[in-house]
């Protein structure tokens, strides 16, 4: 589950069992199919919008698996292992059809390779479409299944979020705080939904992404997630795949709080 990282809406996304491929469309609408190379739209729009959507979906999954170096073959999202996305025309539909908590504003199920939006099909929030889109992205490339920690599932998504954006990550990052990294790497959904903390955990979490992308580029940081994917714990991950560098996590904040320091003086 996940919060949406820098606005008011709150987005879920669910890891389930992969191998469930080609489920039929949810049943009570009356969908409107637009089928793009890789995506399958439903929709009860029109058909511009739902092209709209299509195209800056495609064009953004190809700018993140760049940004992530991801070198899965272009043509592995295609016929029914396409990406379905289901637009509910309200939020109380949304809700309605896919039980999701009162807070939850949207819903990526990468395992099953679909995302669940709502409102008007061409004017989905371009951010609500790309976090969405990188959860999926993600938890491909690395084969996360639903063990996936929550600062890193979100911190991947809201890295990507603002990077596709053009958005300054660094602009948006509460310059004061910075958690422990135990403390990042301990909160859970519930914790989020109530502390009203999401937005500098979002923040924060993306930003020690960036931070070990920069440290050991892309194939360390996968190094380091298939680690956590294999159930290794987050210590024992780092020393792994980052041996020169860190041999704890202990190492890992200082480090990164040094790079915050020095980053915060360089700027403006
Ligand atoms: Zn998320």
């Amino acid at each position: 589950m996940s919060f949406r990282s820098f606005g008011s809406a709150v987005l879920i996304v669910i890891g389930v069992v992969t191998g469930a491929r080609a489920v039929p469309p949810p049943q009570g609408m009356e969908w409107k199919v637009f089928k793009s190379r890789h995506l399958i739209v439903y929709h009860t729009g029109d058909e511009a919008g739902a092209e709209k959507l299509a195209r800056a979906a495609e064009s953004a999954v190809e700018k993140m698996r760049a940004a992530l170096g991801c070198v899965r073959a272009s043509g592995f999202w295609t016929w029914e292992n396409r990406l379905r996305v289901y637009v509910y025309p309200s939020r109380a539909d949304f809700l309605q059809a896919t039980g999701a908590p009162a807070w939850a504003g949207a819903r990526a199920r990468a395992a099953v390779r679909e995302l669940v939006l709502h409102g008007k099909v061409g004017g989905v929030e371009e951010a609500t479409l790309l976090h969405e889109l990188a959860h999926v992205v993600f938890r491909e490339w690395v084969g996360f299944e639903d063990n996936v920690p929550l600062w890193l599932d979100e911190g991947v998504a809201a890295w990507l979020e603002a990077r596709l954006a053009g958005a300054d990550l660094a602009g948006r990052l509460p310059c004061k705080v910075r958690w422990p990294v135990e403390k990042l790497a301990a909160l859970a959904n519930g914790d989020l939904a109530t502390s009203g903390d999401a937005a500098s955990f979002y923040a924060q979490a993306a930003d020690l992404v960036a931070f070990l992308l920069r440290e050991g580029g892309s194939a360390a940081f996968l190094k380091f997630c298939r680690q956590l994917r294999a159930g290794k714990t987050t210590a024992d991950a780092l020393r792994f795949a980052y041996p020169e560098k860190f041999r704890s996590i202990a190492d890992m904040d200082a480090a990164w709080r040094k790079r915050r320091e020095a980053s915060l003086e360089d700027g403006p």
